[in-house]
C-alpha cells in the first residue's frame, strides 16, 4: 500500500459543550479535507482546568472523545490524543489540587510557580504516568506529550527547577550543602563552565528521560500499538535544559519509530522572509536533532491569528513546504481551542483536499535529510554544557548561537543543512560553517583535525 502523508487535525472538544451539530461538522470537514487522523486536545488553552484528576479524565473527557471517535473510525479516520498539560505551560491562575498534592517549580530567582509541577517530585512522576495510562485506554494511534515538558518558559517563572527538593539533589551531587543563590551564581559564572553548571544540566537531562521511560512503559502495557510523540520547542532553549535528544526520544518511543513535532515558524504572525529564516533555524534544526528514524509531523499553528496567517495561500505554503523537512504528515491547528469546532468560512477543506495527492507523492519519495548537499552548519546538543557566559547574570547567556548561518544561507538560496555534531563526526571534503561558541564543544585535537580536513567558513 502506498504511504500517505498523514493529515492530523488538532481539535478542541469541550466535553461540557459538545453537541450533534458540532460532531456532524467535524465529520463533514474530515471527509472533505481528506483528514486521516483527529488529534483531540484534552484540557487545552481556554478550557484548561489545571492538572486534571484521573476521575475528571475518566468521567468527562474520554467518554466525549470516545463517542465521536467511533464514528470517525467507521470512515477509517484514526483518533489520537493531545493532553495539553504535562508540567503545565504556565500558571494560568490555577493551583495544584490537594488531591494531587505535588510540589511546584521554583525558578533561578526563587520565584514559585502555583501550578507548574516540579519534575523531580515522585508524586507528579507517578501521576503523569498514571494519567497517560488512562489516556492509553482509548487506544489512540498517537499519544502526545506537549512542549510544556521542559524546564523553562513557564510563565511567570523562568529557568527551573531550584525548589528545595532540587537544591537537595544538587547539594548531594556537589558533596556540600549549597543555597539556591550560590548555586545559580556558579551555574551562570563567566569563564570555564563550572561543576554546578554540569550538575544542573545533567540532572535536568536525566530526570526527563526517566519520566519519559516510565510513561512509555505504562502506555505500552495498556495499549502496545499506541505511539508516544513529543512536541518540541526552540532547540536552543532545549540546550539550556541539557536535552539529550536521542536518549529522550528513545526513552519515549519504546519499540516504535520516534514521533516528533517540530513547530513551523508562524507561531506568531511573521512575514514570509522571517518565516523562511525561522524555518531554517528552528524547524530544520529540531528535525535534525530528532534524527532519521522518525515520523516528522510539523505543526501548522494558526488558530487565533489574523486573516494574513489564516490566508489559504499562506496555509498552503506552510503545508507544502513541510516536504523540505522530510515530513510524513502534519498537525493542523486551524480552529479555535475553546471548543467551537469547525469554522467552514475559512475554506480550508478544499485546499487540504487539493494538496493531498502532492503530499502523498512527497511521502512516497521522502527527502532523505542525510543525503542533502550544501554547507553543513554544525550544531551540538551539549552546547550549554560547554559555552562561556560573559556577565553571568541571566540564563539567556547559556543559549547557543550555532544556527545563525542557516537563516542567512537558506534565505539567500545557498544549499545548507544543520548537522548534529557528535564525538564520532567525521567530515571529508565538505564545506562546514560554525558560529557562536561551537568550538567550545570540541577538544584541541578535534578542532585541529577538523580544520586540517575542511574548507571552513
Ligand atoms: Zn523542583
Amino acid at each position: 500500500m502506498a504511504e500517505t502523508y498523514q493529515y492530523s487535525l488538532r481539535f478542541a472538544i469541550d466535553p461540557f459543550n459538545w453537541n450533534e451539530e458540532r460532531a456532524k461538522k467535524l465529520i463533514k470537514f474530515c471527509q472533505e479535507a481528506r483528514i486521516d487522523n483527529v488529534v483531540f486536545f484534552i484540557n487545552p488553552e481556554e478550557l484548561n482546568q489545571g492538572h486534571l484528576t484521573i476521575d475528571q479524565v475518566r468521567t468527562h473527557w474520554l467518554p466525549t472523545v470516545a463517542k465521536v471517535s467511533k464514528r470517525l473510525a467507521e470512515m477509517d479516520i484514526t483518533t489520537s490524543l493531545n493532553p495539553w498539560t504535562t508540567l503545565m505551560h504556565s500558571d494560568r491562575g490555577q493551583k495544584v489540587s490537594p488531591e494531587l498534592g505535588f510540589g511546584t517549580m521554583v525558578d533561578y530567582r526563587g520565584q514559585h510557580a502555583e501550578s507548574i509541577a516540579c519534575p523531580a517530585d515522585p508524586r507528579w512522576v507517578e501521576y503523569i504516568a498514571d494519567i497517560y495510562g488512562e489516556y492509553a485506554k482509548l487506544q489512540p494511534k498517537e499519544l502526545w506529550l506537549e512542549d510544556d515538558f521542559r524546564h523553562y518558559n513557564h510563565t511567570p517563572i523562568k529557568l527551573a527547577c531550584f525548589c528545595e527538593r532540587h537544591m537537595k539533589i544538587y547539594s548531594e551531587k556537589l558533596g556540600r550543602k549549597v543555597t539556591r543563590t550560590e548555586f545559580v551564581k556558579k551555574l551562570l559564572q563567566p569563564g570555564e563552565p563550572t561543576l554546578e553548571r554540569k550538575i544542573y544540566l545533567s540532572v535536568a537531562r536525566v530526570e526527563m528521560k526517566k519520566v519519559a521511560r516510565l510513561i512509555q512503559k505504562t502506555v505500552a502495557r495498556i495499549s502496545p500499538t499506541t505511539r508516544l510523540g513529543l512536541m518540541s520547542s526552540f532547540p536552543e532553549w532545549h540546550a539550556v535544559e541539557g536535552r539529550d535528544w536521542d536518549g529522550l526520544f528513545d526513552s519515549l518511543s519504546g519499540t516504535h519509530l520516534r514521533v516528533s513535532r517540530p513547530h513551523l515558524p508562524a507561531y506568531n504572525e511573521v512575514s514570509p522572509l522571517q518565516y523562511s529564516r525561522d524555518f531554517e533555524r528552528y524547524s530544520r534544526v529540531t528535525t535534525e536533532l530528532v534524527g532519521k528514524n522518525s515520523d516528522v509531523y510539523p505543526e501548522l499553528e494558526s488558530y487565533m491569528y489574523s486573516p494574513f496567517v489564516k490566508s489559504r495561500m499562506f496555509t498552503k505554503l506552510q503545508l507544502e513546504s513541510t516536504q523540505m523537512l522530510g515530513a510524513t504528515g502534519i498537525l493542523l491547528n486551524l480552529f479555535d481551542m475553546m471548543g467551537n469546532g469547525i469554522d467552514e468560512t475559512y475554506g480550508y477543506a478544499e485546499l487540504l483536499a487539493e494538496s493531498k495527492d502532492l503530499m502523498n507523492l512527497g511521502t512516497q519519495h521522502r527527502l532523505n535529510l542525510e543525503q542533502l548537499d550544501g554547507v553543513k552548519v554544525l550544531v551540538s546538543q551539549d552546547a550549554s554544557f560547554n559555552l562561556q557566559t560573559t556577565r553571568g547574570e541571566n540564563p539567556e547567556e547559556l543559549l547557543p548561537k550555532e544556527y545563525s548561518w542557516l537563516s542567512l544561507l537558506g534565505s539567500l538560496g545557498v544549499a545548507c543543512k544543520p548537522e548534529k555534531w557528535t564525538n564520532t563526526s567525521n567530515f571529508e571534503n565538505e564545506v562546514l560553517a560554525v558560529s557562536g561558541q561551537f568550538f567550545n564543544n570540541l577538544n584541541d585535537e578535534q578542532i585541529t583535525a577538523l580544520l586540517k580536513k575542511m574548507s571552513c567558513f
